[in-house]
């Protein structure tokens, strides 16, 4: 072995080192104990509250979110607070629906000694319809309550410290909605810290900011002992359909903050399995050192500058245990030079020999295929998995996906030896490195022009390789690899969590980006015949592995997805399912793919017939304007479609809709005011739990259980009244 080669394999093994070193410093701390010195974060402590939030589902407006919400407002009054419930009717509207909720919000308030603004920490206390929400959100209100047991040991902040502990998120964010648009509190904005889980484990990760977030940011990156967090994250997440009670603060422009959740263990997600035995008490430490320490920080500074939007946004990243940041107007120029330093790069080897302007092209365009087949294979990896156990179809993640991660990472990098080998062999190694490097230059402009929070995610790479060919050094070109590895490892780790194998395609991409970035790195590495055998064996015995510990079974129960709905007009009713290609389980009632059912209000997307349940429909009575809606059932949600007029208010608060879901009704009933007293023809259509008394139901076997969505299991039942 040639004294090049030795130092090449080292190098190697060094970023290998390094990038465990990563990955490691993005993963939650150790959860401490009830031991933890007072005035610091205890999961153990924490862990207490979890338990007694989760021990029932508690839908908003069930008895059992009546309990949890006694629990809030008893513990907040043995710290020494003074919780109010603002209890209201909140409305919150998006493209396709005007949904409101009755809402019982609980607020708090430690006073400033001299406020400069306030500080909500908000979580919501509601679960969903289909689990105990241990961790969504029981973790998020327990972690609030540990922070302020310990915040009232210190002196008192400067600034108001506000707890919102919100109802109804689940439904339709509406206590958030109804905090933000009523509460007296909420008026002058301030800065929010919302605590959230989507999953049962992993890092705390601040993944959404409001706009102009250089200022929090800053705060965060200085003050969050353990800040896992990138601007990539926010430009992702705006992609994606999911709200929290994030969404209303932010939209209305008056509030800046941060948007905290956990999100590994996604299986769990909204399920019964949602229970407190499951949760990773290290990712509730982790989101309670963060939430002491900014609470602290918040609290205690000068928050005229930061309690509004305003300023720049920020580029950020996780980086061995810090935050790097710096402005967006850095972006392009960044970009550009990246672009600039690898041109001078390929420019250089050109001079100097080393290879050709028409090499340097060809292996340019010819590094585009390795990157689609990355992309294709990981898709594919997912639907043969999916052929192989038909349970993980509608799933975004197994119950332990860590053997399928590191299949396609293994997939990845047999992609990237066999990619590099053919052009290498063809077009020279260092044409094959710059081929690698061009497209991480062109990766930064697209994020740039596009998604600029993730621009420098293969721009600083690509800048660093560029400016290491230069140099020409082994020393440099291991500068080059650990920058990329620094700055790529994090995102490739968070990204398959956040996605799911489902949409391995993203983790896998940003995958090859940092392995085309480290392709230097093995120009002096002979070719070594046994390694992509070994890659294609790890892939099939990790397969294997995660196959067979992945069974479904009473603890990891496949997810099915189930409805039922009588329409008492037509004396029909019918099963449905949101599943788009239903289980055995769900497939023994449903029969043809229907997705204009004639219940839109539950996105079905096959149904079939069902036996006509004897369920009284709700009585709906008018007096001039205003419509009393009384459901016969203990209902959860009612939804009322209207023709000719339109509902003006729903308890109380303005609507202006000719359609409304709303969660949580009263027993005593629903009053709505319409804009006419003239005729008018109104649909009410109530929805319940109570699937497994049905006629034909068939109880769900020990490894199925309910899907983690918000109409699972509703039991709806359709009248229409025409009101004169
Ligand atoms: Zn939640």
């Amino acid at each position: 072995m040639s004294k090049r080669t030795m130092m090449s394999v080292a190098a190697l093994v060094g970023l290998a080192l390094i990038g465990a070193w990563v990955v490691l410093s993005v993963l939650p701390p150790s959860a401490r104990g009830a031991d933890t010195p007072a005035q610091e974060f205890s999961a153990a402590r924490a862990f207490t509250h979890v338990r007694q939030v989760s021990q029932a589902t508690h839908v908003a407006g069930s008895p059992a979110n009546d309990t949890v919400r006694e629990y809030l407002v008893t513990t907040l009054r043995g710290l020494g607070l003074d919780p109010q419930i603002q209890d209201t009717v909140g409305v919150s509207r998006s493209d396709d629906e005007v949904a409101a909720a009755r809402v019982r919000n609980v607020v708090a308030v430690i006073p400033g000694q001299d406020s400069t603004g306030r500080v909500f920490l908000v979580a919501h206390y509601d679960s969903v319809q289909t689990g105990p929400g241990a961790n969504d959100d029981g973790a998020g209100v327990s972690t609030i309550l540990e922070t302020v047991r310990a915040l009232k040991l210190g002196p008192a902040p400067r600034n108001d410290v506000v707890l919102v502990l919100t109802d109804a998120e689940e439904a339709c964010l509406c206590g958030a909605e109804a905090f933000v648009a009523q509460h007296p509190l909420a008026r002058d904005g301030g800065v929010v810290l919302n605590v959230e889980a989507r999953g049962s484990s992993g890092p705390a990760i601040m993944f959404e900011t409001s706009a102009g977030n250089a200022g929090v940011v800053g705060v965060y990156g200085k003050h969050a002992p353990h800040p896992v967090g990138t601007s990539f994250a926010v430009e992702v997440y705006r992609i994606l359909p999911n709200d929290t009670d994030f969404s209303p603060f932010r939209d209305s422009s008056r509030f800046t903050g941060l948007n905290t959740a956990y999100i590994d263990g996604q299986a769990a997600y909204h399920k019964a399995q949602d229970t407190a035995d499951r949760m990773d008490q290290r990712s509730l430490q982790h989101h309670g050192d963060n939430l002491l320490a900014l609470t602290r920080s918040f609290g205690s500074g000068d928050l005229t500058d930061l309690r509004a939007p305003s300023g720049p946004d920020a580029t950020y990243f996780p980086a061995l245990g810090v935050l790097i940041t710096y402005p967006d107007i850095l972006v392009w120029p960044l970009a550009i030079l990246a672009v600039l330093a690898v041109a001078a790069f390929a420019w250089w080897s050109v001079r100097g020999g080393q290879s050709t302007v028409k090499n340097i092209v060809i292996s340019s365009a010819l590094t585009a295929l390795p990157i689609i087949v990355t992309v294709a294979a990981a898709q594919l990896y997912w639907t043969i998995l999916t052929w192989l156990r038909p349970g993980f179809t509608n799933m975004i993640d197994p119950w332990w996906p860590v053997w399928f991660r590191w299949s396609v990472v293994a997939l990845v990098l047999i992609i990237l030896i066999s990619g590099y080998a053919v052009i290498s062999r063809r077009f020279g190694k260092v044409s094959a490195s710059i081929g690698g490097l061009v497209w991480l230059a062109l990766f930064g402009m697209l994020m740039a022009a596009t998604v600029p929070g993730g621009s420098y995610l293969t721009a600083l790479p690509a800048l660093a390789g560029g400016l290491a060919g230069l140099a020409g050094h082994i020393a440099a070109r291991f500068a080059a690899g650990v920058i990329a590895v620094v700055i790529l490892a994090p995102t490739v780790t968070l990204f398959f969590p956040a996605l799911g194998l489902a949409t391995a395609a993203a983790p896998a991409l940003f995958a090859i980006l940092l392995g085309l970035a480290l392709l230097p790195m093995l120009e002096e590495l002979p070719p070594v015949p046994w390694a992509l055998r070994s890659l294609v064996l790890a892939v099939v015995v990790l397969t294997t592995a995660g196959l067979v510990l992945n069974p479904f079974d009473a603890r990891r129960p496949m997810p099915s997805q189930l409805m039922y709905a009588v329409d008492t007009d037509s004396n029909s009713a019918v099963w449905a399912t949101t599943e788009a290609s239903p289980g055995a389980y769900t497939k023994q009632f449903v029969s043809k793919e229907d997705s204009a059912a004639a219940f839109p209000a539950l996105h079905a997307k096959w149904t079939g017939p069902a036996a006509v349940a004897t369920l009284p429909p709700a009585q709906v009575t008018r007096a001039g304007k205003t419509v009393t809606i009384i459901p016969q059932r203990q209902v959860r949600l009612i939804h009322i479609t209207v023709e000719g007029g339109t509902i003006e208010s729903a308890g109380g608060q303005s609507v202006n809709a000719t359609s409304l879901l709303f969660h949580a009704p009263p027993a005593s009933g629903l009053e709505l005011t319409l804009s006419t007293t003239a005729a008018v023809k109104i649909r009410v259509a109530d929805g319940s739990d109570g699937l497994e008394s049905l006629p034909g139901f068939k109880p769900r076997p020990p490894d199925v259980d309910a899907a983690g969505s918000h109409a699972s299991d509703l039991v709806l039942v359709s009248k229409t009244y025409e009101l004169k």
